[in-house]
């Protein structure tokens, strides 16, 4: 069966298994690989009680939240930020990153979550900043064609360039901070402003015609080459915590449930290829390494494409 091609930055290897999260997950070192929108739209429309429970709850709080940023009450505001962000991943925890599997991960993560939102709402730099965003949403023009409402691509194209340099400057004040430490671990930058972009286009690609919306998804790097890996050698294993049967394909690293996003460590070294020595794997290991006895450099993961 052909499946979409991502591909591991950190061992090479591609993801062959099927994920049920907008997070795809290498099958074979466990690293967080990348982001596919069409699976975060699916989560959404496939819960539509949820999704409408969400809405309600989530007008509640940024009523509050907005009452808290007139009443310049950042303490306020942050422990709210914190209620909404639980919240969000208890209704949704498809949309939690899998690299957030420890109790003491979440914590960190919903923390760092809430003081980067308040950070972001009482620093009137950010707010000016969004100023040309919001100047560029508000000249958005519709049209309708066979009873559909469409926007028109000539207003669309700067509004997404205003929000993605906006992402782009937000995730400075993320990243460059080191009380945000977590998010390097959890959310890697470029993975993030995927997951925003994908957002982005679930919210979108109804209002465009299928021309434009091929045209967004090459514009915002959306677009997915298709492949086939039916021929993979490895083995069906099943999750010690939820009991999730999934398929591990030999020479894996690590295995993380797609299920529960339980990480089972399955490998500690790599044996060498030309004398066969096990050289350990350090927590920083890169594509390859070279063999502690001989030196010869060995590709961490070795997949047996067909
Ligand atoms: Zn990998
Ligand atoms: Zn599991
Ligand atoms: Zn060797």
């Amino acid at each position: 069966m052909p499946v979409k091609k991502f591909i591991c930055k950190r061992c090479g290897a591609p993801k062959i298994n099927a994920y049920h999260s907008p997070y795809i997950v290498c099958d074979f070192c466990s690293s967080l690989v990348d982001v596919d929108y069409t699976s975060g739209y699916k989560v959404w429309t496939n819960n539509k009680q949820t999704a409408a429970e969400y809405e309600k709850v989530k007008h509640k709080i940024e009523a509050q939240l907005n009452q808290f940023l007139k009443d310049k009450n950042p303490e306020a505001y942050e422990s709210t930020q914190s209620t909404y962000w639980d919240y969000y991943y208890k209704a949704f925890p498809q949309y939690l990153p899998p690299t957030v599997n420890t109790p003491e991960i979440y914590t960190k993560y919903i923390e760092a979550a809430a003081r980067m939102s308040t950070d972001y709402a009482f620093n009137p730099e950010f707010k000016s900043r969004e100023s040309a965003y919001q100047a560029a949403y508000s000249n958005l023009k519709y049209y309708s064609k066979d009873g559909r409402s469409y926007v028109t691509w000539e207003s669309f194209e700067p509004m997404i360039k205003h929000y993605i340099q906006l992402i782009h400057d937000s995730f400075r004040a993320c990243y460059d901070d080191p009380q945000f430490d977590i998010m390097h671990l959890v959310l890697p930058e470029d993975i993030h402003l995927k997951l925003k972009i994908s957002q982005l286009a679930q919210i979108w690609i109804p209002y465009l015609e299928e021309e434009k919306a091929a045209q967004f998804l090459e514009l915002v790097s959306l677009k997915y080459e298709y492949t086939d890996y039916a021929s993979l050698k490895g083995e069906t294993k099943t999750c010690s915590n939820c009991s999730h049967e999934q398929f591990v394909p030999d020479n894996a690293l690590n295995f993380t449930c797609e299920q529960c996003n339980r990480l089972t460590p399955l490998k500690h070294s790599v044996s060498c290829s030309s004398c066969g020595n096990e050289t350990a794997l350090t927590p920083d290991w890169q594509e390859t390494i070279n063999c502690s006895s001989c030196g010869t450099s060995n590709r961490v993961i070795v997949p047996l494409f067909g």
